[in-house]
């Protein structure tokens, strides 16, 4: 057995087992071995009955006198056995598991914990956690600092903390340490902090490991990212871009407002990455309508005067249509052409004199056929197509980076020769983070609203005044609004099953609550053709309600829709829920944005109601970081980009120790030649980062 033995082939695992192991992302030995502990409990205060105190979490060796099954008059089974460990009986209550009395019977050596209670007037522990004590040395499920692991149906904490007591043995001595002396210093070495996370004798055990755990996390991002940014500052040098004054500041005026000084700020930071000699590669964050898209629109421009072309890819088929009419609407009249490329419609001269025949005015307004070669050509990943005649292109602009999977980015970069490279994100992530997770981009940050843009209201709503809800929103749409209601929804990814959920909510919302009003459901499932005809109708207040899945996140704009209602709202981030509720707000009416959950627990609501009060989505993107500390709450697990399971980012001490250690070891050996461990297992991490 070595560390990428298949987990499939150890004896005990089936196919059933491995499929669930498969669900966890646990496929080879190496895997298992990393699946960490989230928390442990506490069984190491062995002691005995005579001296424990109630309501204490007792570890206790000792025998069962007698044990059976009780069946109750509501069909439930309880197990009562009546244990002694030589100081005084007590009972043992078990729910519905009757198996147990097959596991063992009267006379069997136990030893088990929980938490001491009184039940009947009898000492009793309920549902203890038990384990036989046979010949051996040392207890594993039982009697110590018991790890608890990220679960799934049918594969439990006790099997993995066995299987990886097991397992763990036979390959330690195979676990090699990538870091040098030098930067290990005091820190355990990874075999030893592999071994005392999953086998802590205490928490100062955890403690150590994962400070070890951690900053190879943290130290290997940090690295790989780093190098990129050396790799690409090496990239051949590309000729600067005449940067037309006039042509600028005229654009600017015509604008039909002003820009804030934080666009006008941005706007110059890019314009001074264009005019060197190096590519730029480039990282612009700023809430929803903080106006990105405006900033970039400029910069097509400004490319455009240096005849060259513009990529533009969105993650989504609805925010390439919605971009595109926002472009063409500033940048048509300076001359600038624009076309749309998606998987489901490309346009060839041929298609579009058959198109136009049959609807000409629809097919002017939206789309270009690329053979015209536009000068800006907006596109979902339909963009990396070979097809696509990409000679001239300057700029790439990728609208919602973390959306990209990695390769895709790689292509599109490798595809045009060099071009300067920017990133919009809406996703807040604090300045701290950022450097982090990309390090390897210049970061611009537009930290500042338009004036006239008003507050959200935001209220997190009791479920008793859900009827008060659904009020407000008919007498808001009598009033002419349009209403978004986001439906449970727990993936990125859209799962039939909540595709499902979805389907139901929007029928029993159409058919009972909303039965006088036009709803529409709309979800990534399905096909972008039926999706824009949704938004269309949307868009053109033929639909008083949207139900969405969160597909609407990101980017969409409608005006005149006034009110969001959020349903299990806790299963978002705080940041998250500041994007959704940014699909209103975005006219001159006051927009509401009502949140619901399924579970109202103090400290759910007291986490919601942040929303309530906080308005800036750093800010609450930094709460999302304190409450729950990591990877998930910015996107960034599901873009692979990288995965922490054990760092937190918001220890800003390893965060600056790690970034330094990764300067120092590049200065010493930048092709990492010397430290072919750590070269070797930056590999991997670094296809997330480099540039092709
Ligand atoms: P983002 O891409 O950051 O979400 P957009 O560029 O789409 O933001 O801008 C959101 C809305 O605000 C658009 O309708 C845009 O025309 C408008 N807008 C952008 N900048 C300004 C500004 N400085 N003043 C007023 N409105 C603006
Ligand atoms: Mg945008």
């Amino acid at each position: 057995m070595d560390l990428k033995t298949s987990l499939s082939q150890l004896s005990g695992i089936g196919p059933s087992l491995s499929y669930k192991l498969k669900k966890l992302n646990l496929e080879t030995v190496e895997d298992l071995i990393y699946h960490f502990p989230f928390r442990y409990d506490d069984f190491s205060k062995s002691s005995t009955i005579k001296d424990a105190q109630l309501g204490q979490v007792v570890t206790l060796q000792g025998e069962i006198w007698s044990i059976a099954n009780i069946y109750t008059r509501y069909g439930k089974v309880l197990t009562q056995a009546i244990f002694n460990d030589g100081t005084s009986p007590i009972q043992l209550t078990w729910f519905n598991q009757p198996y147990l009395t097959k596991q063992f019977k009267t006379g069997d050596r136990l030893q088990i914990s929980g938490k001491l209670t009184q039940y009947k007037n009898k000492l009793s522990i309920m549902a203890p956690k038990w384990e036989k004590i046979e010949d051996r040395l040392q207890t594993l499920h039982t009697g110590r600092l018991v790890p608890i692991y990220p679960e799934t149906e049918g594969l439990t904490s006790k099997w993995i903390r066995t299987k990886v007591s097991q397992i763990f043995p036979q390959v330690s001595n195979l676990i090699v340490d990538p870091l040098p002396e030098s930067i290990k210093g005091e820190m355990l070495s990874s075999s030893e902090s592999l071994s005392k996370i999953h086998f802590p004798q205490n928490y100062k055990d955890v403690e150590k490991s994962r400070d070890r755990l951690g900053f190879d996390e943290l130290f290997f991002v940090a690295l790989a990212t780093k190098k990129a940014r050396i790799e690409w500052s090496r990239k051949p040098l590309v000729k600067p871009l005449t940067i037309a004054e006039n042509d600028l500041n005229r654009f600017i005026e015509e604008l039909p407002f002003t820009l804030t000084s934080a666009q006008i700020r941005v706007l110059w930071e890019i314009i001074s990455d264009l005019k060197k000699n190096q590519p730029m590669n480039r990282l612009i964050q700023g809430e929803v309508g903080s106006g990105k898209t405006v900033v970039a629109a400029i910069i097509c421009y400004l490319v455009y005067k240096n005849n060259l072309r513009t990529l533009f890819m969105t993650p989504t088929e609805i925010l390439a249509f919605q971009h595109y009419e926002t472009l063409h609407n500033l940048l048509s009249p300076h001359g600038v052409t624009i076309g749309v490329y998606t998987g489901s419609r490309k346009f060839t001269k041929n298609q579009e004199s058959r198109i136009k025949n049959k609807d000409p005015k629809k097919l002017n307004s939206l789309f270009l056929p690329l053979d015209s070669n536009p000068d800006v050509i907006i596109g979902t990943h339909a963009l990396l197509s070979d097809t696509l005649n990409t000679k001239d292109t300057g700029l790439i602009i990728v609208d919602e980076q973390q959306r990209f999977g990695v390769e895709q980015r790689t292509f599109l970069r490798s595809k045009a020769k060099i071009p300067h490279f920017l990133t919009l994100t809406a996703t807040p992530i604090p300045r701290t983070v950022a450097l982090t997770l990309y390090g390897d981009l210049d970061l611009s940050i537009i930290d500042e609203l338009p004036k006239d843009r008003q507050k959200i209201k935001t209220y997190v709503v009791p479920a008793k005044k859900r009827d008060d809800a659904y009020n407000f929103i008919k007498k808001k749409i009598k009033k002419g609004d349009q209403v978004y209601i986001i439906t449970p929804l727990i993936d990125l990814s859209e799962t039939l099953q909540s595709v499902r959920a979805a389907t139901e909510e929007f029928e029993r919302l159409q058919k009972i609550v909303f039965s006088q009003f036009k709803l529409a459901l709309l979800h990534g499932r399905m096909s972008s053709k039926r999706k824009d005809e949704v938004m269309k109708s949307f868009r053109e207040k033929k639909i008083d309600i949207l139900v969405s899945t969160s597909v609407v996140e990101v980017g969409v704009d409608i005006p005149n829709a006034t009110v969001m209602m959020i349903e299990s709202s806790e299963r978002f981030g705080l940041a998250q829920l500041h994007q959704l509720r940014g699909r209103v707000g975005r006219g001159s009416e006051q927009s509401y944005c009502l949140l619901f959950t399924d579970i109202e627990t103090p400290q759910i609501v007291r986490r919601l109601k942040n929303l309530e009060n906080i308005d800036d989505g750093l800010k609450l993107a930094e709460l999302d970081l304190k409450i729950r500390g990591g990877g998930e709450v910015f996107g960034t697990k599901q873009s692979g980009r990288f995965e922490f399971k054990i760092a937190s980012l918001s220890n800003l001490t390893l965060v600056e120790q790690t970034k330094n250690a990764a300067q120092k070891l590049l200065l010493t050996d930048p092709s990492l030649d010397k430290h072919p461990l750590i070269k070797a297992k930056l590999e991997s991490l670094a296809a997330n980062v480099m540039p092709d």
